[in-house]
């Protein structure tokens, strides 16, 4: 607890302020330790199925939404007007740290509906917003990201799924994959064709309800890691999605998706931070109880090195996090800072949980000990939400025309 919030201080000089974000993060700890800690490697052996097409998580991951809506953490960005918290995405990312610390399954509830208000406060209509915002505020509606296809991964822009207008409604058809929460959350931003001639000025976003009729969960993967989570193909079978929840205008989606993208970028990073600073925590601990050569392991300098690399990497991801996050909320330039954090966090979380199985030896290969959990969980932060070579792109990108001369 102590890191983040030492560094909190130095960003937030509001006394009111940082006291409210420590309190919410003493908040998330205390649920973290009873209700998510406890039940995260049974919920992990549990996995997720499909069953006569309702989708089955551990009991325990229905327990949890309920105890965060009870405790109003998932409106923690929604502006107060509709109910929220309105507070911005420093907490909002510490927060999902610490849930990441605790299992990094459940942890995409909370990073999906912060990705969700972060585009819908930017680019939704006040009559969107006034429909979705208090239920969001409230817990009383999940929303997931719908983007990806089986064509178009990082390659967003080429999406086909598609939606026609007749008359107040859209008509949605397609194939959507990799949809993290499926079957659990209520609706989901997603991202349509409404003019293939147009490429990726033709895709328009728009909020999906996942009770319409034709729209089904045909699918849920079985995968390395997160399987708390469930990770589902979504079927679009003529589903309708009223007008007034088109999020911006026809053709202006890509955009819209892509800043969503950059926002949840950052949380990505704070989940990367989570799940490797667990794993350091248990690696550490391990080490000062194990004997070989009658000495403790963590009395081998080699050993002590490694502790400090895995320490050093973890505090420069969570640093860099969370001045990507107060770039965000004091409204300047980010993409480059999110995509940083995300690169660097994502493979400091490979590093991290891969040494935290060195250092347990044999028994850090087993399911006896939580590191091999972190292990398979981290490898996902380098791939979704943009893979760590999209994020080299976008950083490439803004560096190179810095420097590079211009005769060359
Ligand atoms: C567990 C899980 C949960 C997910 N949750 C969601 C979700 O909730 N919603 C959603 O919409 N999607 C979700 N995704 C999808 C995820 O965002 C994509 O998997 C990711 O963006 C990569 O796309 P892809 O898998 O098609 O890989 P590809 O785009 O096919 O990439 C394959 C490889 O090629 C590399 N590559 C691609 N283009 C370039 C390039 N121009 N230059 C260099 N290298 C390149 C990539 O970096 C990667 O290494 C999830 C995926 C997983 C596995």
């Amino acid at each position: 607890m102590f890191e983040i919030k030492k560094i909190l201080s130095q960003y937030i000089t509001d006394k009111d302020d940082l006291e409210t974000n420590n309190m919410i993060l003493d908040l998330v700890d205390d649920v973290s330790k009873k209700e998510i800690e406890p039940y995260a490697r049974e919920m992990d052996r549990h996995g997720v199925k499909l069953e006569n097409g309702k989708v089955i998580v551990h009991p325990q991951v229905h327990k949890i939404l309920k105890v965060l809506k009870q405790n109003e953490l998932f409106g923690l960005t929604v502006p107060e007007k509709y109910g929220g918290a309105a507070m911005g995405a420093t907490i909002q990312n510490t927060v999902m740290e610490r849930f990441s610390r605790a299992d990094a399954s459940t942890s995409l509830y909370h990073a999906l509906q912060g990705t969700a208000v972060e585009m819908m406060k930017k680019y939704a209509s006040e009559v969107l917003k006034e429909k979705y915002f208090p239920k969001i505020a409230k817990g009383e509606r999940l929303i997931g990201l719908l983007y990806s296809e089986p064509n178009s991964g990082s390659d967003l822009g080429s999406l086909r799924a598609k939606a026609v207008r007749e008359g107040d409604n859209y008509i949605a058809n397609g194939n959507k994959i990799w949809i993290s929460s499926a079957g659990i959350v209520n609706s989901y931003t997603t991202l349509l064709q409404t003019d293939p001639s147009k490429g990726s000025r033709g895709l328009t976003a728009f909020v999906i309800d996942a009770d319409q009729p034709g729209f089904k969960v045909d699918r849920i993967e079985e995968k390395l890691g997160l399987h708390a989570s469930p990770t589902g193909s979504i079927v679009l079978d003529n589903v309708e999605i009223p007008v007034e929840n088109r999020i911006g205008e026809e053709g202006k989606g890509f955009s819209a998706v892509l800043y969503g993208l950059a926002s949840s970028r950052i949380g990505i990073s704070a989940q990367a931070v989570g799940i490797a600073d667990a794993a350091y925590r248990k690696a550490v601990a391990y080490a000062s109880e194990r004997e070989q050569f009658k000495t403790k392991i963590l009395d081998f300098q080699a050993n002590q090195f490694k502790i400090a690399e895995m320490a050093t990497r973890i505090h420069l991801a969570r640093n860099y996090y969370v001045y990507a996050s107060r770039l965000k909320e004091n409204e300047q330039d980010f993409g480059m800072e999110a995509s940083l954090a995300k690169a660097f966090a994502g493979d400091m979380a490979q590093y991290v949980t891969y040494e935290a199985i060195q250092l347990h030896g044999g028994y850090g290969y087993t399911v006896e000990y939580d590191v091999e959990r972190y292990y398979r969980d981290a490898r996902i932060t380098s791939i979704y939400e943009g893979t760590n070579e999209v994020q080299r792109i976008i950083i490439a990108r803004a560096e190179i025309p810095k420097y590079a001369k211009k005769d060359n």
